[in-house]
C-alpha cells in the first residue's frame, strides 16, 4: 500500500470488519487510513507507518484496546501519536482508565460518522499544531545558535547595551579591539570600554550609541573616530549604532553599536589619495591638489582685503638642458629645484610641480603685493646659486609669470590662466625675469595669447574651416580654379580671418598642422568636385616654414594618395619670402613638387624681391599679382604700367598670370586690356564655403 503522508495517517483497530469499514468511509476522503481487525498485526502497522492518530476498540478477544494501548505506547516512534478509544462501554470507569493511558477522545458505537471525522479532526488539528510549534522552535534554537555564531565569529566588533548604557555583550573582535573581556565588560558602562576620539583633534567624542538611543534610529559613527583600547593603542574605526525595540517594537530595550576596524583601509587610501594628488617625481602637490588649494585659499580670504597669488615658474631651456645631460641628470636638477622652492616657502604656502619644468607657488594668504613681490625676489635669487650636477655647474634662470586674486584673476582658472599668459610675456621679452599679469601687459600680447590658445585648440579638433575664392578667365569669363582660403571659428563663432592667426601660426611652429589640415581639406574637396563632374584646381597657400619643412613633399604625396587625387587638380600658392629663406632647399624642393606633377604659383609678387628673371630660376608656372597694384591701377597711371610691366615679362617668360583682388568693374576692364590671362576678386565672388559656391561655374564676365 503506498500512503500519502501529505494527509494526516488514521490506524484503525477493531475485530468488527464492519465497524472499520464506517470509520473508513467517514476518515478516508480527508486521511490516509490503515485499517486492522487483528491487534498484533496493528503493532506492527504502526511500527511501519506511524499513524498520527490510533483508533483502537476497547473490547477484541485477541487483546483488549487497553492492553494494545500500553504496548503501543512502549513504541518510541509512536511517542507523539495520539490514542482515541472506540466504545459501546458508557461507564465512567472505562473513561477514567482511557484517560489514565492517555487517551485523547472517545468514540461511541454506534459508530456515526461525522462525530468519528470530527473528533478524528480535531486530534489531528492538535497534532499538527504541536508539529508546527516543535518546528518553530528548532528553527528559532538553529537561528539562535547561527547568530549566536555568527557574533562570535564576525569580522566587526559587536557591542550590546541595555537601557542604562550597561553592557551585555560585547564579542570576541569588540574584545580585541576595546582591551575588554566579555567578563570584565557585562555590567561596565559603555562610555567605560568604548573610549571614542577624534583622530584628527584628540577630542573625546560622544559614542553614536547613545545618539542611537536617544534618537530611536540607527545613527552612523562620526568619519574620522578613533577607539582608544584599554592599552593606549589607537584603531580607526567606523560604523554604525542602533536601538534594540522590544517584539512590538514599542519600546526600546537596549542598544548595539557595529564597528570596524578601518585603520588599514584609511592608510591605504591615505597613500591613493597622496598619489592622485602628488607628483611622483618631487613629491610635490600636483595640478588636481593645487587646483582644491586655490579654491580654499580663494574662499578663505574672500571676505578680507587679503591676496592670493600664483607664481607661475618655468625654466629658462629646461629642454635644452634636458636634452644635453640627459633625463635621469634632468629628474635631479627639478628636484632640487623642488628644494629650493620648498626653502624659500612657508607654511601658508602651496609649492606645486604642474609640469614638466612648470611649477606653481601659491601664496594662499597675502597682506600686500610688497609681500608677493618679495616672495618672487627671493625666488629668483635662490636660481642664482649655480646646480652643481654630478660636479659640474650648470646655470639655470627661470621667468615668472604672476596672476593675484582678486586683482586679475577671480576662480583658480583664471589665476591658472594669467600667470600663464605673463610667463608668456617674459619669455616674449627675453626670459629670465618676472612679469605681473595686471601690469601693464599690451592689448595686443592678450590678443595674441587668445589667439594662439584658440589656433592650438581649433587645430586639435581639426575644426579649422576652409573657404574658397574662384578664379576666371578674365576674357571668356569661365571659371579656371579655386583657391583655399583658410578660416577660424572665434569663441563666439564669428570667423577669424587668416591675417591675424598666419602669423602667429608661423611662429609659434602651428602653421605644419594648420597647413597640413588645409591640404587636406582642399584636397578633399577638390576631389569632390571631380567625383560631382565638376572638375577644378584647387591651390592652396602654404607658409614659409611649412614650405621649408622637412618631410613637405612626402605629406603632400600621402594626402593625395589619401583621396586618389591626381596632382594635376592641385597647384601650391608659395610667397618669395618662403623662396628666398633658404634658396637651395627651395629649389629643390619645387623641383621635387613639380616631379609629382602639382603646379606652383608665385603669390603676392611685387611685394618682395621682385627680381622676375631672378625668380624664374625656380621653375614655378604662375605669377600672382598682388592685390595692392590693382587696387589702383585704374586711377594711379603709375601702378598701371608696373602691372603691364610684369604682365609683359611673365609673357615673355611664359608664365600664366593671375591678377588678386579684382573689385571693380573698370578694374577688370583695364586688366583684359593689357591682355591678362586670370583673376580673382569681390567683383567676381567673395571666398566661401565649398557649399555655398554653386554658382561659380557660371560664366562671369
Ligand atoms: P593671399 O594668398 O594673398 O590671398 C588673397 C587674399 O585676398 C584673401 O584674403 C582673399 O580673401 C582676399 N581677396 C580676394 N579678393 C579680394 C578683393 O577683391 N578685395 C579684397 N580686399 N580682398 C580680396 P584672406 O582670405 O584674408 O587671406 C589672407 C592671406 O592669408 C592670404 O593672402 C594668404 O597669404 C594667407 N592664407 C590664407 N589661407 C592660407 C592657408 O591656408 N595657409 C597659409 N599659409 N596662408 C594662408
Ligand atoms: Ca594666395
Ligand atoms: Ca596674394
Amino acid at each position: 500500500m503506498k500512503l500519502d503522508f501529505e494527509k494526516g495517517i488514521v490506524l484503525a483497530v477493531d475485530d468488527q470488519a464492519a465497524d472499520l469499514l464506517i470509520v473508513e468511509s467517514a476518515l478516508s476522503d480527508f486521511y490516509t487510513i490503515i485499517t486492522s481487525t487483528s491487534p498484533k498485526e496493528a503493532i506492527e502497522l504502526a511500527k511501519q507507518h506511524t499513524p498520527d492518530v490510533i483508533l483502537l476498540d476497547i473490547d477484541m478477544p485477541e487483546m483488549d484496546g487497553f492492553t494494545l494501548c500500553k504496548a503501543l505506547q512502549t513504541i518510541p516512534s509512536l511517542a507523539s501519536t495520539s490514542f482515541m478509544f472506540i466504545t459501546s462501554h458508557s461507564s465512567p470507569h472505562f473513561e477514567t482508565e482511557a484517560l489514565a493511558l492517555g487517551a485523547a477522545d472517545f468514540i461511541t458505537k454506534p459508530i456515526h460518522l461525522d462525530i468519528c471525522r470530527l473528533r478524528v479532526k480535531s486530534q489531528m488539528t492538535i497534532k499538527q499544531q504541536s508539529f508546527s510549534l516543535h518546528k518553530a522552535y528548532s528553527v528559532l534554537r538553529k537561528e539562535k545558535t547561527h547568530l549566536d555564531t555568527i557574533l562570535q565569529s564576525i569580522g566587526d566588533g559587536v557591542v550590546a547595551i541595555d537601557t542604562n548604557k550597561v553592557v551585555t555583550f560585547i564579542n570576541p573582535v569588540a574584545q580585541r579591539l576595546t582591551g575588554w573581556t566579555q567578563k570584565e565588560a557585562a555590567g561596565q558602562q559603555l562610555d567605560d570600554i568604548m573610549v571614542l576620539r577624534d583622530a584628527a583633534t584628540g577630542i573625546r567624542m560622544i559614542n553614536p550609541l547613545h545618539v542611537a538611543l536617544e534618537q530611536k534610529r540607527t545613527v552612523a559613527m562620526a568619519l574620522n573616530a578613533e577607539l582608544m583600547s584599554r592599552d593606549k593603542t589607537k584603531y580607526r574605526v567606523e560604523d554604525s549604532a542602533s536601538p534594540i525595540f522590544d517584539m512590538e517594537g514599542n519600546h526600546i530595550i537596549g542598544g548595539v553599536i557595529v564597528f570596524q576596524d578601518v585603520t588599514k583601509s584609511i592608510a591605504m587610501s591615505t597613500q591613493m589619495t597622496h598619489l592622485t594628488n602628488h607628483d611622483q617625481l618631487t613629491g610635490l602637490p600636483n595640478r588636481v591638489l593645487l587646483h582644491d588649494r586655490m579654491l580654499q585659499a580663494i574662499n578663505h580670504v574672500k571676505h578680507t582685503n587679503h591676496m592670493v597669488a600664483a607664481l607661475l615658474i618655468d625654466i629658462d631651456n629646461f629642454n635644452y638642458l634636458n636634452d644635453a645631460v640627459g633625463h635621469h641628470l634632468g629628474d635631479t636638477i627639478i628636484q632640487e629645484v623642488a628644494e629650493r622652492l620648498e626653502d624659500v616657502s612657508d607654511k601658508k604656502t602651496t609649492i606645486s610641480r604642474i609640469g614638466g619644468d612648470e611649477f606653481v607657488v601659491l601664496l594662499s594668504d597675502c597682506r600686500s603685493l610688497k609681500n608677493i613681490t618679495k616672495t618672487a625676489k627671493e625666488i629668483v635669487e635662490t636660481f642664482n646659486t649655480p646646480f652643481v650636477i654630478e660636479g659640474e655647474e650648470h646655470r639655470l634662470s627661470i621667468s615668472m609669470g604672476v596672476s593675484t586674486y582678486p586683482v586679475d584673476a577671480s576662480t583658480p582658472e583664471e589665476l591658472m590662466l594669467h600667470s600663464d599668459t605673463a610667463v608668456y610675456k617674459v619669455k616674449n621679452e627675453g626670459k629670465n625675469n618676472v612679469s605681473f599679469y595686471a601690469d601693464e601687459l599690451s592689448e595686443d600680447l592678450k590678443v595674441r595669447v587668445n589667439i594662439e590658445k584658440l589656433l592650438r585648440q581649433r587645430l586639435n579638433e581639426e575644426s579649422m574651416l576652409v573657404y574658397f575664392q574662384p578664379k576666371y578667365n578674365l576674357s571668356n569669363g569661365q571659371l579656371t580654379g579655386m583657391e583655399a582660403l583658410v578660416r577660424m571659428k572665434g569663441y563666439d563663432d564669428e570667423l577669424i580671418f587668416p591675417d591675424s592667426f598666419i602669423p602667429i601660426a608661423e611662429v609659434t611652429g602651428l602653421i605644419n598642422n594648420l597647413g597640413k589640415e588645409v591640404l587636406d581639406k582642399s584636397c578633399k574637396q577638390a576631389k569632390a568636385w571631380l567625383d560631382a563632374g565638376t572638375p577644378i584646381q584647387v591651390a592652396v597657400n602654404i607658409g614659409a616654414s611649412q614650405f621649408n619643412e622637412f618631410g613637405f613633399t612626402e605629406m603632400l604625396e600621402g594626402i593625395l594618395s589619401k583621396y586618389d587625387l591626381s596632382p594635376q587638380w592641385l597647384s601650391l600658392e608659395i610667397t618669395e619670402t618662403a623662396l628666398i629663406q633658404n634658396i637651395n632647399t627651395a629649389k629643390k624642393a619645387i623641383l621635387a613638387l613639380k616631379k609629382i606633377g602639382v603646379l606652383i604659383a608665385l603669390d603676392d609678387f611685387g611685394t618682395g624681391y621682385s627680381s622676375l628673371s631672378y625668380l624664374r630660376s625656380f621653375n614655378f608656372d604662375v605669377l600672382k599679382i598682388d592685390r595692392s597694384f590693382i587696387m589702383d591701377i585704374d586711377r594711379d597711371e603709375q601702378a598701371l604700367s608696373i602691372v603691364r610691366a610684369i604682365v609683359d615679362l611673365a609673357n615673355s617668360l611664359k608664365l600664366s598670370i593671375v591678377c588678386e583682388g579684382i573689385e571693380t568693374s573698370s578694374h577688370l576692364s583695364a586688366l583684359q586690356k593689357m591682355g591678362c590671362e586670370q583673376g580673382q576678386g569681390y567683383y567676381f565672388c567673395k571666398p566661401k564655403p565649398a557649399e555655398a559656391l554653386t554658382t561659380a561655374w557660371e560664366i562671369k564676365s
